[in-house]
């Protein structure tokens, strides 16, 4: 009856230098070979077996004496050999470093390769070899973009299959290690693909939607989280029986800085986060019930391995689908930039009194450039221009219209060009479009004004704007468009100047430009 032989002790401490443990075994028919128990570094362990006729066996293990399993985290250690039946098993364990190499303890008959722990075996293997294509797109994707995000997942991904094939077992299957060894190896890739992720999403997430505190301390999260690693690895003495409490308690302030990154870049309207939330919620799931049962709170410390290994491989497959995705987005993102660029230089002609673009070739491109995201124009003309002209002479006036170029602020979003005259056109692009016509409209009178004190009264300027979201994605014409923004600054003159008069197009057709709705 294996139910006989699980140790299941909630209560046991390692915190004595020694701790024993007795299996009772009157009863049982049949007979264990091994005592199978949670991989953990002790110092020394002595098996002790005691039969019926009040003989006994008993045999010492180093922690290089046991044999590790290929399909968990377990060490296995065979029972000395008994002639008489057996009545009870007795385990001496020195200075072992968790307390559920105690509470997972268990005696077994079963031969180490049964059919069952190598389909486990098997699944575990599966599953690595799928978490390696991740790591080829990485490669293919940096090979475009040089974004050092991807580099970084792609170390996290590595450190998390390292720490997977390892913490399965199935590493003992093709190496022979050191318990010493086997723990480095555990605990440090695991420490590496904690960190990876940190530093990947402190890369990943998009400008200005998370805080430079919460960057820094994404990066400073190698050195807290390699020191804890080193201590439970080699805390010893008083330390010993505290090593694992404290490095699975020190995962609880990384949680929280996950959760708060999570938080803020969701609430700033990060699109990458996203798929950073649905990668780590299973792992933040998995860790907390590791790290809380570490503490014994609610019964033996629960390892959930099998768990913790799908919460990865989810991990690593759903980050990747977010890299994919910001992939995309920054290739689109600089595809534009360069068909931009390529457009702009066609239009190439510039007015020589301002610098600005002219008129010239601008009709032909509109398209390309709405195409690119320049849905909003503006037409802006400066008020009562003439009088500037007639008051202080041409040069003046000059002057007067190079100030007004200077105050348009031409920039990736925002393109700017002299119509003709006073009069200046703006295309933009972007969510807050509107604002930024409006504030340079604004600035043309305070840059005058600033720069131009002689001129003893304020340059004011009025503007016509239509916006026509991109999402409508219909064919729009320059004429047409540029039209409508004429009349809106008609309006805005006959209005009283120095305003703006603006209407959002909800679909641009000829039905709609024959009946304006106000905005
Ligand atoms: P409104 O508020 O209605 O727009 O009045 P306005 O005086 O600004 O408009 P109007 O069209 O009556 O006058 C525009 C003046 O701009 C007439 C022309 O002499 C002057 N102008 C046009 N091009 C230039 C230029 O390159 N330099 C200078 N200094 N003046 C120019
Ligand atoms: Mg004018
Ligand atoms: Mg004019």
């Amino acid at each position: 009856m294996p139910g006989r032989w699980e140790c299941r002790e909630d209560s046991g401490s390692i915190k004595a230098p020694r701790t024993i443990v007795r299996f009772d075994l009157r009863g049982s028919d049949e007979a264990p070979h091994a005592m199978v128990t949670r991989l953990t570094r002790f110092d020394q362990m002595r098996l002790t077996v005691l039969g019926t006729d009040a003989s006994s066996s008993s045999r010492v293990f180093g922690p290089d004496d046991v044999k590790f399993a290929t399909n968990d985290w377990l060490m296995r250690a065979a029972l000395p050999e008994l002639d008489a039946p057996i009545e009870a098993v007795i385990v001496e364990v020195d200075s072992a470093r968790h307390l559920g190499m105690i509470t997972d303890a268990r005696l077994t008959a079963d031969p180490a390769d049964s059919a069952a722990s190598i389909r486990l075996e098997l699944l575990i293997a599966g599953l690595c070899g799928m978490l390696c294509l991740p790591l080829m797109f990485n490669f293919a994707f940096f090979r475009v973009l040089r974004e050092r995000f991807v580099l970084l997942q792609a170390a996290a991904v590595m450190c998390m299959l390292v720490h997977t094939f390892t913490a399965s077992g199935v590493i003992n299957r093709f190496f022979d290690l050191t318990m010493l060894q086997i723990s480095m190896i555990s605990v440090y890739s695991w420490a590496g693909g904690i960190v990876g992720a940190g530093l990947f999403v402190a890369d990943l997430i998009e400008p200005e939607k998370l805080d430079p505190l919460q960057k820094r301390l994404l990066r400073l999260l190698a050195l807290w989280v390699f020191a804890f690693s080193t201590f439970y690895l080699f805390a010893d003495d008083v330390f010993r029986p505290w090593s694992a409490p404290v490095y699975f308690g020190s995962f609880l302030p990384v949680m929280a800085l996950f959760g708060w990154v999570m938080t803020t870049a969701r609430m700033r309207g990060s699109r990458a986060i996203m798929f950073q939330i649905a990668a780590w919620t299973p792992l933040m799931v998995t860790g907390s019930i590791r790290i809380i049962s570490s503490f014994g709170l609610f019964g033996p410390p629960m390892e959930m391995q099998l768990e913790q290994h799908i919460s990865i491989a989810l991990e690593i497959i759903i980050t990747s689908l977010g890299v994919a995705d910001r992939f995309m987005a920054i290739k689109r993102q600089r595809d534009n930039a360069v068909a931009q660029t390529k457009v702009l230089e066609e239009i190439a002609e510039r007015d020589p009194l301002t610098g600005l673009y002219n008129r010239h070739g601008i009709e032909e491109r509109f398209q390309e450039l709405h195409g690119l995201g320049f849905d909003t124009m503006a037409v802006i003309d400066l008020d009562h221009f003439k009088l500037v002209n007639d008051n202080h002479g041409h040069a003046v006036g000059d002057e007067v219209l190079r100030m007004t170029a200077l105050a348009l602020m031409p920039d990736d979003n925002t393109l700017a060009l002299r119509m003709g005259g006073e009069e200046f056109l703006l295309l933009l692009r972007g969510e807050d479009a509107v604002d930024r016509a409006e504030r340079r409209r604004k600035a043309i009178t305070s840059r005058i004004a600033r720069e131009m004190p002689g001129l003893g009264h304020m340059v004011t300027a009025s503007m016509g704007l239509v916006e026509q979201p991109l999402k409508q994605r219909v064919r729009s014409e320059f004429t047409a468009l540029y039209s409508h923004c004429d009349r809106l600054l008609y309006e805005a003159k006959r209005a009283g100047r120095n305003r703006t008069m603006s209407e959002r197009m909800q679909s641009f057709d000829s039905r709609a430009m024959a009946e304006p709705e106000a905005a």
